[in-house]
């Protein structure tokens, strides 16, 4: 040691040691700089950064031993051989590669260790080559214990500072990985220089061309603070790009409306600012928190595999509602960085407006858009699943079928405005009575279903809940200041006794429904196994006319109406047709009570009054005719219009028009039927009271309306001399035409006795198949181009088939 501090005191130029030691300081720190830039770089970017870290560790090395040469003032003449001087640079740049490419080949102590022998290795082997070029005037006598030593403290102070600063990221601990790799290097150098005795020896010639010390100290001081300023451009450099190309990725991910976050082993690593606002949190106080089972769960778990999309909730930090997110995960690795291995990102993406609008689909999807209560579809699976559950629980279960009464002739009336209040205010009712686990649904139209499932006893529970609705359907709804009243029929089928599936209980419950409605309606009918067949014919025909009344099926037949005095037909009725595609003809008595029941009479009607019209027009005699109008028609504020209308278009005058009701008709809504037949007969249209003496047959009903004819019913006419009641019937409703001066027909007029009798009576026309059967219009022209009478050649001849 003394030794040591002889030699390093009285041998050398102080102020060149301190440049020595400089140079060495800061081509140390400089060399660590750019070993952690190495560490964490992959392939060619890896392997540039270690050439660099080599070369200028090997420079530096080698400048601090040649300056230090320098400042070394033997007393003798010097000089330095240019071909160890260069050897010695190569030795040291290829030792300290070598030794940092170890040590950083595997993050473990033994790479750290073998890398600092080497090292250290490195400086002592640069450091004797470099002796062997220094030439002075004697003999270099050696210690070898020191030289030993000093090796050993190159080794130690490298090991030391690949040890404690190898993976420094800090430029705190690279300064310190610096500087024991500096005091390592200066330690070897000066314990090297004390191992050296010279003994002078004036025969040895130091020759002239030898390198001197100052030319050396200019050249190695030189050219290694280049390489050294080279080397922490470039690390100054990278930091640079790194910090843009780092900043330049935030703010894109920042822009980024998906929450991107960045996992290491399970905790944030970093986030954007979308997902820092669905979590609710900074970026600060997310960092480092665990992210999965915490703010993240995922609704099964899966393995995590690279790429994986995976639904689940994440939890906001501060608190709140869970929010369904999807996530997509990554392995991050952009190839060259070591730092980004490990790490795994995360786009998480807000389900909240996507589970929103499914929501949306699937409740429009399985309810009424008009009511708000469930649809058929979703009714047949809830039924379905009502099923199965009272068939576990043991609960009982009731399909009730309900149907508005005279929904349709509301709508027609008031309009379709009212009509869809009458089945919100409907479908409000029903809720509000039906209790889950019962529920109600609409079918369409004015039909409503509702399923019981009660613990109660049944048919009892059934009855009371049936009791119910039709109480509370029928209280009065309110619409634009008026009271609408709406009544209900409902019909009840129960599991199991009257189906087990859906459809059965359904189609027994709408059996039932029928029955109610047969019976009056306003009422509720339990299916009974009876109600069968009679119903169904009815359903399939109502199905076939709808199909009949579109494939055209229908006709009118003409039956002629002659004047009782002379026998000449002066008109016809208009009849209509239907020709079944496989049942064949099928009477109206059978069909238009199935048109009226199911809405179709409206259209049936039109369509015979725009035929019958244009036919009619179509004779050359200016005959009238007859069309027979139901009490819906009737009822239609539409009507007169519609008269009007057609009588434009087909162009026949409206005195020849003639309209056929019943009292019945008249009585379903007594003002209103007569406010219509007050603006038809002011159309110059001529009404006819139809069927008399099977109504009221009220005389207050003739006197409330100028009827322009009366026609007695065919029952009365057919018993004419057969009873006595029903000629004292027809005598009397003749005697009151005369005396309210309206004219009377006979309708069914089948034999000459009452031709004769009728004529008697004064009678004004007569009509029946004496006269002539219901005819197709082709069949007319001899009436419609000719006259006819009965008084010369009576019924045979006028007879046609119908
Ligand atoms: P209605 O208006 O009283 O028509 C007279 C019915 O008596 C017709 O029966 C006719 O064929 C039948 N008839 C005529 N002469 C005789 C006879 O001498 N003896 C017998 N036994 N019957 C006779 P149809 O065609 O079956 O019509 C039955 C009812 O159907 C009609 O009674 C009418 O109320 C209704 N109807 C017919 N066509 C229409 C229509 O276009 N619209 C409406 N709303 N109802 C119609
Ligand atoms: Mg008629
Ligand atoms: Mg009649």
């Amino acid at each position: 040691m003394l030794k040591f501090l002889t030699c390093l005191t009285t041998q050398h130029d102080l102020r060149l040691v301190l440049v020595a030691g400089a140079v060495c300081l800061a081509g140390c720190f400089t060399t660590f700089r750019l070993y952690s830039r190495m560490r964490g770089a992959r392939g060619v970017v890896r392997s540039a950064w270690l050439l660099l870290t080599g070369l200028v560790a090997g420079s530096s090395v080698w400048a601090t031993h040649f300056i230090a040469m320098v400042a070394f003032t033997p007393g003798l003449k010097t000089g330095y051989s240019p071909t160890g001087t260069l050897l010695s640079l190569m030795i040291a740049a290829l030792f300290m590669a070598g030794g940092f490419a170890v040590a950083s080949a595997q993050r473990t102590t033994t790479n750290d260790l073998a890398g600092g022998v080497l090292i250290g290795l490195g400086v002592a082997s640069m450091h004797y080559t470099g002796m062997s070029a220094f030439v002075t005037q004697g003999q270099l006598v050696w210690e070898h214990a020191t030289v030993g030593l000093s090796t050993l403290l190159g080794v130690a102070g490298a090991t030391a500072a690949l040890i404690l600063a190898g993976s420094a990221r800090t430029i705190r601990r690279q300064a310190i990985g610096g500087g024991l790799l500096c005091l390592g290097i200066v330690s070897l150098h000066f314990t090297g220089m004390s191992a050296i005795t010279i003994v002078p020896d004036m025969a040895v010639s130091v020759p002239e061309q030898l390198l001197s010390g100052g030319i050396l100290t200019l050249a190695v001081g030189s050219i290694t603070s280049m390489i050294i300023l080279g080397g922490l451009g470039a690390v100054a450099i990278e930091s640079q790009t790194s910090r843009s190309a780092l900043e330049r990725i935030r703010r894109l991910a920042n822009a980024a409306y998906e929450g991107l976050v960045v996992v290491q082993s399970g905790r944030i690593n970093d986030a954007n600012a979308a997902f820092c606002e669905l979590a609710g949190a900074s970026l600060s106080d997310l960092v480092g928190r665990p992210l999965f089972g915490e703010i993240l769960t995922f609704d099964e778990a899966s393995p995590n595999r690279e790429d994986v999309r995976r639904e689940g909730f994440l939890q906001p930090v501060a608190g709140g509602r869970e929010i369904p997110v999807e996530v997509f995960s990554r392995l991050m690795d952009d190839g060259a960085r070591v730092e980004t291995s490990g790490l795994t990102v995360l786009a998480v993406r807000d389900l909240r407006e996507r589970r929103a609008a499914e929501e949306k689909i699937r409740y429009l999807a399985e309810h009424d858009g008009l009511t708000g209560l469930l649809n058929r579809n979703s009714l047949q699976m809830r039924l379905a699943a009502a099923i199965d559950r009272v068939e576990a629980s043991g609960e009982s279960l009731a399909v009730i079928c309900i149907d508005l009464d005279h929904f349709k002739e509301a709508n027609d009336q008031h309009g379709h405005l009212a009509g869809d209040a009458l089945l919100v205010e409907t479908a409000r009712r029903l809720q509000s009575t039906v209790q889950a686990p019962s529920f109600a649904a609409r079918l369409g139209g004015d039909e409503f279903i509702v399923v019981q499932v009660a613990g109660g006893d049944q048919p009892a529970a059934a009855a009371e809940l049936a009791g119910r609705l039709i109480e509370t359907l029928g209280a009065p709804v309110a619409h634009e200041g008026q009271e609408l009243a709406l009544g209900s029929s409902l019909g009840v089928s129960l599991y199991p006794d009257d189906g087990r599936t859906v459809e059965a209980l359904m189609a027994n419950a709408d059996m039932a429904l029928y029955r109610a409605k047969e019976s009056g309606r306003g009422a509720y009918r339990f299916f009974k196994r009876e109600m069968d067949d009679t119903i169904r014919e009815r359903r399939n025909l109502a199905r076939d006319l709808r199909q009949g009344i579109a494939d055209n099926e229908l006709l009118v037949h003409y039956q002629p109406l002659a004047r009782a005095a002379d026998g000449d037909v002066c008109g016809f009725e208009a009849l209509v047709r239907w020709k079944h595609p496989t049942r064949g003809m099928i009477p109206p008595l059978e069909f238009i009570p199935v048109a009226e029941e199911n809405g179709l009479i409206g259209a049936l009607g039109d369509w015979v009054l725009r035929q019958a019209c244009a036919d009619a027009a179509a004779w050359e005699k200016p005959l009238r005719i007859a069309v027979n109008l139901s009490p819906l028609q009737l009822h239609n504020p539409a009507l007169p219009s519609l008269v009007h209308e057609v009588l434009i278009t087909t162009g026949l005058s409206p005195s020849r028009l003639e309209l056929e009701i019943t009292e019945s008709a008249l009585f379903k809504d007594y003002q209103r039927a007569l406010d219509n037949l007050r603006r038809l007969k002011a159309l110059g249209v001529r009404i006819a009271m139809d069927d008399f003496g099977t109504g009221f047959s009220s005389l207050s009903t003739l006197q409330s309306f100028p009827f322009d004819k009366i026609k007695i019913d065919k029952s009365f006419v057919e018993n004419i001399h057969r009873h006595d009641r029903a000629t004292v019937i027809v005598r009397a409703v003749l005697g009151l035409g005369r005396s309210l001066e309206i004219p009377v027909v006979a309708e069914g007029v089948e034999t000459e006795e009452q031709i004769l009798f009728l004529r008697g009576e004064d009678c004004a026309e007569l009509q029946g198949y004496a006269i002539g059967r219901p005819t197709p219009v082709d069949g007319l022209t001899e009436w419609t181009t000719a006259t006819r009478s009965v008084a010369t050649d009576p019924p045979r001849k006028a007879k046609r088939s119908a």
